[in-house]
């Protein structure tokens, strides 16, 4: 007997979806597979257009990758150095390596795959975020603790990598040259230190490797089964425009980790190694502490010996302290100082920073103990009311000083009501300019009393109309009726009674005037 004649792609869709509802009612959707023919297809069996960017430009050095990074990032000198170095080292490795099959020349380089030690919020990923922007390649995040999780330790790892080409737009030549980063690599230390989490940590630290080292990954998910089914039908219409897989080798991969019980291993190490710090027993600062850790103090603290070995460039950031919170809210280009002047300027708000206020921001966000994040926590904590209230309120600027911060309930309530006055006054100019315009216009002369301007403005807030055009709305069928009046040459003067009814009170001048009676 032959084999069944293999569906065509509209005729699986339908049977795939039938058995779905039939398995699980409604509630699950198969999303369509079949994508419209597009020159994808390429009939020669030529890569995709996917591929353009074989030849890589790299044209930095290392003192122009710092000095871009001292644009953003405050302290961390010896790790942006560092890391200049390594990056400038791994970038011109793979220009120099271009074209290579992966065999002769480049066995011999060792990939310059980085490990940063330091607390959370130092700017660990800033700095690589900013990296990978000036040297025009993707990065993606990851934290290691996310792979044990899920029992599928190399599906996601993988996935970071087809991660890389999904940032890269589907460009898998850029993707190729990406930079993965991988947080929290300490958590996945392995039991034989007797610090991490167990077996687990090794296997996750064992599939990484693999991805260091070089593998070629599968830009399809092989758990995915709607794009292997994709594949298939691919394979099935003759195509083999689609490159299946990339390739590690040129990827840089940065891990890094607090390594907080680390501390201890290293401590008893450099004093009984009698150098230095050991004998006098005193705390010794975590950046000086972890510039000493030694390939050892990895391997005792449970990274396997293959995966420390394969990160030959160690950086150690510094913790911040209240001074550099305030510098980086001054000085950094990337200051969430500057992401609030934006904010509040869409608005029309101006907002200003006092130094006092920079100060004060600076030691509260040191009490958060989340490094750099904590100006975040804190900003939205004092200004979130703020953010609220004020679009709309009249309020056009604002400074944010010790009593904003102290007592920012009675700041906000003062500079509302200052704003309303403001408004109100804004409002009642406006009105009494387009009434005068009107009566220009018609050859009448009107005016509004004080009782008018109030009535029109509580109106409009009402309403929330803006004033021009409640009063064009108001006026717009006394031209006529203003144009008798007006040539009584007299000055009318609309009441507060007349905003209710102008009708009214138009008709009654318009008697009285004719009768020659008093108004
Ligand atoms: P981590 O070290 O945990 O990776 P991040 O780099 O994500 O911390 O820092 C969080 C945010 O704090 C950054 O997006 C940045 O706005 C700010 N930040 C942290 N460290 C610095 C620094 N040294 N200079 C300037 N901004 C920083």
């Amino acid at each position: 007997m032959s084999d069944p004649k293999f569906p065509t792609p509209e005729e699986l869709q339908k049977k795939l979806t039938e058995f779905m509802k039939s398995q699980f009612g409604n509630q699950v959707q198969l999303t369509s597979f079949i994508q419209p023919e597009t020159s994808e297809s390429d009939p020669e069996g030529e890569e995709t257009p996917a591929a353009k960017t074989d030849v890589f430009e790299f044209n930095h050095l290392p003192r122009d990758i710092k000095a871009h990074l001292d644009r953003f990032v405050i302290k961390q000198d010896e790790a942006k150095k560092v890391l200049s170095i390594a990056v400038c080292d791994h970038y011109n490795a793979v220009k120099y390596f271009a074209g290579d099959d992966g065999s002769a020349k480049s066995a011999e380089y060792a990939k310059q795959n980085v490990i940063l030690i330091g607390p959370t919020g130092v700017g660990k990923t800033y700095l690589i975020k900013h990296i990978a922007d000036l040297v025009g390649v993707p990065f993606v995040k990851a934290d290691a603790t996310k792979f044990s999780e899920t029992g599928y330790v190399g599906g996601d790892v993988e996935d970071l990598v087809r991660d890389l080409v999904h940032k890269a737009e589907g460009d898998v030549s850029l993707a190729q040259y990406g930079i993965i980063y991988i947080d929290e690599i300490d958590k996945i230390a392995s039991s034989s230190g007797g610090q991490g989490r167990d077996v687990s940590g090794r296997g996750v630290q064992t599939t990484l490797l693999k991805l260091m080292e070089e593998t070629e990954v599968p830009l399809r998910n092989p758990m995915d089964i709607q794009s292997q089914i994709q594949a298939a039908l691919e394979l099935q219409k003759g195509s083999k425009s689609r490159r299946e897989t990339i390739n590690t080798r040129h990827i840089l991969f940065i891990v890094s980790g607090a390594f907080e019980k680390m501390r201890p291993l290293i401590e008893k190490r450099v004093r009984n190694s009698q150098i230095g710090f050991s004998s006098h027993g005193e705390a010794v600062p975590d950046s000086e502490l972890f510039a000493l850790a030694s390939t050892r103090d990895f391997i005792e603290f449970g990274l396997e010996p293959e995966f420390i070995g394969r990160l030959p460039v160690r950086v150690v950031c510094q913790d911040l302290v209240v001074d550099d919170f305030f510098e980086i809210m001054k000085r950094s280009e990337g200051s969430i100082i500057r992401q609030y002047e934006r904010a509040f300027r869409a608005f029309g708000i101006e907002v200003f920073f006092e130094e006092e206020a920079l100060h004060l921001i600076a030691g509260l966000a040191a009490e958060e103990k989340t490094g750099a994040r904590g100006l975040l926590t804190v900003c939205e904590k004092i200004l979130r009311d703020f953010k609220y209230e004020l679009p709309g309120s009249g309020v056009t600027h604002f400074a944010v000083d010790r009593a904003l911060i102290e007592q920012s309930a009675e700041t906000l309530k003062a500079l509302l009501t200052a704003g309303g006055r403001e408004k109100a006054r804004e409002m009642g100019d406006i009105a009494r300019e387009f009434v005068r315009r009107f009566a220009e216009k018609n050859g009448g002369h009107i005016e509004l009393s004080e009782g008018a301007v109030a009535k029109l403005i509580a109106r409009a807030e009402r309403e929330g109309t803006p004033m021009r055009d409640l009063c064009a709305r108001l006026f717009k069928d006394y031209e006529f009726g203003l144009k008798l009046l007006g040539k009584n040459d007299e000055v009318i003067v609309l009441s507060e009674e007349a905003i209710d009814d102008l009708d009214k009170f138009l008709s009654e001048w318009l008697v009285k005037t004719y009768r020659g009676l008093p108004r």
